[in-house]
């Protein structure tokens, strides 16, 4: 069955006691068992529960995945996946990881032993060469956060198998209905489940999804016995916004298409990332591995100033962090979302701003950021500070 059909159905069969059509929210932490051991499949809900089943397995098959684990956050699932290295192993993650993860790297897992390299994304063509008998994962975002950098993922892959070593692709500005890295050749596929896939900016949630059946049963071991999970009524949350995922990443995608063309020809713009763009250094692989370019755009004001001012002067974009929600958002990463990398090699340029171009009439975006850039140029913008 197609992408679309899949969103809708899979996973979620009408309720067998009362034929529900819809996946109910199985508030329970326990199940009652026949005699001992003797039960449906649920014994405690830490371990499982039919709500989250449902996600799992809808969020799988979208990813092209035999096995599904649901996370009560992003960075829940990706602290997981860390648990499959061992204090003395090494990871080389791409530079402008989402900064949740350098902070995690840096400042829980590093003091403990663990190694960690960061490779800026434009010398991934080298990974190999980067990699040696230690590396087990090596762990790449693209499109990445907050740089739009792209990453070629079966290149990647070759890389990190030729190595010994598994790749890990954080899939959260592409979603499965852009980009599917475990058909490219990815290990693991992780997500922040809080942005599209729930995509009404109403819940956290992490996801991750393999073919492997090694690493998913550890995933499944270390997703009860390290207990990061999600609670039935956000897992329904995600499965409810994962069945518009398609439509909604359509229009993100068609409205960011006209922003950027808009940025990209704005005299008060220095340079516009978004991978959609030919110019973009990211393109031709962008258009290879996904199947159109997302809601995610970043662009170099002139100075830091002015990124400051313009982030306080849009109406319908809200200053806000995180993204992938229905309606538009506008931060200054260095200040925000990647203030935990300042201090490092890898700091998020002072004037970058980060729009997540949500489902509003493309129109009336234009015209709000038009206004803005007329506001900083006049100088009336307000003093709001970030
Ligand atoms: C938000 C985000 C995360 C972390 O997810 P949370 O749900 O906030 O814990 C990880 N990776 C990327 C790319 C993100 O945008």
């Amino acid at each position: 069955m197609d992408f679309e059909t899949r969103a809708i159905h899979e996973g979620q069969e009408p309720d067998p006691t009362t034929g529900a059509l819809t996946t109910p929210i199985y508030l329970t932490s326990t199940y009652v068992q026949d005699a001992v051991g003797e039960h449906k499949g649920y014994d405690y809900s830490r371990v499982a529960n039919p709500t989250r089943t449902a996600l799992q397995q809808c969020l799988a098959s979208l990813e092209s995945a035999e096995h599904g684990v649901a996370f009560a956050s992003g960075l829940g699932a990706v602290t997981t996946i860390m648990h499959l290295l061992n204090p003395g192993d090494r990871m080389v993650l791409i530079a402008d990881v989402y900064g949740g993860v350098y902070r995690m790297t840096t400042q829980v897992y590093e003091p403990k032993g663990y190694v960690f390299d960061y490779l800026p994304a434009a010398e991934f063509d080298e990974l190999g060469s980067h990699l040696d008998e230690r590396t087990r994962i090596v762990w790449i975002e693209t499109p990445s956060n907050p740089m739009l950098n792209i990453v070629d993922i079966e290149k990647a892959a070759e890389a990190a198998h030729a190595a010994g070593a598994i790749l890990v692709v954080d899939n959260t500005f592409a979603t499965p209905y852009l980009q599917r890295p475990l058909e490219l050749g990815a290990d693991i596929v992780v997500h922040s489940t809080t942005k599209y896939l729930g995509g009404h900016s109403d819940v956290v949630g992490g996801f991750a999804a393999t073919n492997d059946p090694t690493i998913a049963e550890r995933l499944l071991f270390l997703q009860k016995s390290l207990g990061a999970v999600p609670g039935p009524l956000d897992c329904w949350l995600v499965l409810r916004g994962i069945k518009t995922l398609a439509v909604r990443m359509r229009q993100h995608c068609h409205n960011a298409h006209a922003i950027s063309g808009f940025l990209e020809r704005h005299p008060r713009v220095e340079q516009v990332l978004y991978p959609g763009l030919p110019r973009h250094p990211g393109h031709a692989i962008a258009a290879k591995q996904m199947r159109d370019f997302g809601g995610m755009i970043s662009f170099l004001a002139e100075s830091e100033e002015e990124a400051a001012a313009f982030v306080a002067s849009t109406k319908i974009f809200k200053l806000a962090e995180s993204l992938g929600g229905v309606e538009s958002l506008i931060e200054l990463p260095a200040r925000m979302t990647h203030a935990s990398t300042a201090e490092g090699p890898f700091a998020a340029p002072r004037n970058l701003i980060r729009l997540s171009v949500g489902l509003e009439s493309a129109e009336d975006l234009l015209v709000d950021l038009e206004a803005a850039f007329a506001k900083v140029a006049a100088g009336t913008h307000s003093v709001r500070t970030v």
